[in-house]
C-alpha cells in the first residue's frame, strides 16, 4: 500500500466502503478506492497492479454494481470526479468516461442535438453507460458513436471504431480488464421541438414506472425475449417479498430496492428466490443484468435457493 501511495497522484482511499460508492448503498469495503488524477497517473496505476497481479476493478457511479458485503481486496478505479471533460464540435462529442450521462444529456438538448435524449434520467457516468450499452425508450448510447478511447493494463490507449465492438442489449464486447478513457459521438442537429417531446416522454415513463425513492440498481434482470423480467417475477408473485432489509419493489418487480440497511446477501436471496420461482413456474432461466463484484456466482444461482 505504501508502494501504491507514492505511485497515485489522485485521490487514494484506503478501506473505503463501497456502500458509499453504489446507487444501492450496499458494499463493503475496498482496500484500495482510487480518482486518478488524469490519464497518465491512470497509467501508472495500471501498470503497478498489472506487475504485482493485484485483482482491479473498474467502477463508474455505482448504478449498476452489486458489491459484496465482504467487500474488495483490490483496486478500484473510477474515472468519476476527476477524468470530466466535455466538448462540443457541432455535432461531434467529446467526452471523458467520469462524465455524468445526466450532465452529456443536458448539454445536447441545450445544443438541439439528438441521439440521446430518451437516456434523460438514467443515472452513471458515460464509461459505465458504455460498457453496459445503457439504453431506454427506443434509445441506446451506443447508437452514435463513433470512437471510443480505452487503457488497457499496460497502460497502452487503444482506439476502437463501432465495427471493433460488439454491442446488444445491455450488453457490450468492452473487456473488464480495459478501462474506457474517453468516447466520441457523432450527433445531429433537429428541431427542439421533436427532441424535448421524447425527452419528456422518456422522463415521465421513468416516473411513472420506476420506485425512485428508494435505492436500487435499477433493473436486476435483463428482459427475456418475449416477457419482461419485472413481469414475471411479478406473475410469479413475488412482488413485495422481503429478505432483510431488501424487497422486490412493489411498484416494479425487476427493481430490488433497499430500505435502509440491507445487506448485498439479502438481494442475493432475491436473486435466488426471483430465478428460482420463475424458473419453476415459465421454464426461463433469468439473466442478470447488474454487474457484481467480490460475489461467489454459485450464490447468484437459482439451485442454491
Ligand atoms: C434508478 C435507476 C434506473 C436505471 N435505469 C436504467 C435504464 O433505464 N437503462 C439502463 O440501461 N440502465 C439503467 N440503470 C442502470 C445504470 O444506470 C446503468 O447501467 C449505468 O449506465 C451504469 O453506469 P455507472 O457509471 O453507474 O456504472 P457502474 O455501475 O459503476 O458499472 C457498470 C459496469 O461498467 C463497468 N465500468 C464502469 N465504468 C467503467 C470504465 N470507465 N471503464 C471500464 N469499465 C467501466 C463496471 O466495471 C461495471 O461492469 C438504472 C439504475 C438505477 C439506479
Amino acid at each position: 500500500m505504501a508502494e501504491l501511495r507514492n505511485i497515485v497522484q489522485g485521490t487514494l482511499l484506503e478501506n473505503e466502503p463501497m456502500s458509499g460508492h453504489t446507487s444501492y448503498g450496499i458494499g463493503g469495503p475496498a482496500a484500495a478506492y482510487i480518482t486518478p488524477k488524469d490519464r497518465y497517473d491512470l497509467g501508472e496505476i495500471l501498470k503497478f497492479a498489472n506487475q504485482h497481479s493485484i485483482q482491479t476493478y473498474f467502477v463508474g457511479s455505482g448504478s449498476n454494481l452489486l458489491v459484496a458485503d465482504s467487500g474488495i481486496n483490490g483496486i478500484v478505479l473510477t474515472p468519476a470526479k476527476a477524468l470530466t471533460h466535455l466538448e462540443f464540435d457541432g455535432g461531434n462529442v467529446i467526452a471523458e468516461s467520469g462524465v455524468m450521462l445526466g450532465r452529456l444529456v443536458k448539454e445536447c438538448i441545450k445544443r438541439n442535438l439528438t441521439g440521446v435524449e430518451s437516456l434523460i434520467g438514467v443515472p452513471g457516468t458515460l464509461g459505465g453507460a458504455l460498457v453496459m450499452n445503457a439504453g431506454a425508450f427506443g434509445g441506446e448510447i451506443s447508437n452514435y458513436l463513433n470512437s471510443v478511447e480505452i487503457m488497457d493494463m499496460t497502460g497502452k490507449v487503444k482506439t476502437y471504431y463501432p465495427g471493433d465492438i460488439d454491442f446488444a442489449y445491455r450488453f457490450s464486447t468492452i473487456r473488464s480488464d480495459e478501462f474506457v478513457l474517453l468516447v466520441r459521438f457523432e450527433l445531429k442537429e433537429e428541431n427542439p421541438e421533436i427532441i424535448q417531446e421524447k425527452r419528456n416522454k422518456a422522463s415521465k415513463g421513468r416516473k411513472t414506472n420506476q420506485p425512485l425513492r428508494f435505492r436500487s440498481a435499477g433493473s436486476v434482470f435483463k428482459n427475456p425475449p418475449k416477457h419482461a423480467a419485472g413481469y414475471l417475477i411479478d406473475q410469479a408473485g413475488l412482488k413485495g417479498t422481503r429478505v432483510g432489509n431488501a424487497e422486490i419493489s412493489e411498484h416494479h418487480a425487476n427493481f430490488f430496492v433497499n430500505h435502509g440497511q440491507a445487506k448485498s446477501s439479502d438481494i442475493t436471496a432475491l436473486i435466488r428466490l426471483a430465478r428460482k420461482t420463475v424458473f419453476e413456474k415459465f421454464g426461463i432461466k433469468l439473466e442478470l443484468e447488474v454487474k457484481t463484484i467480490g460475489i461467489d456466482p454459485q450464490e447468484l444461482e437459482a439451485d442454491d435457493a
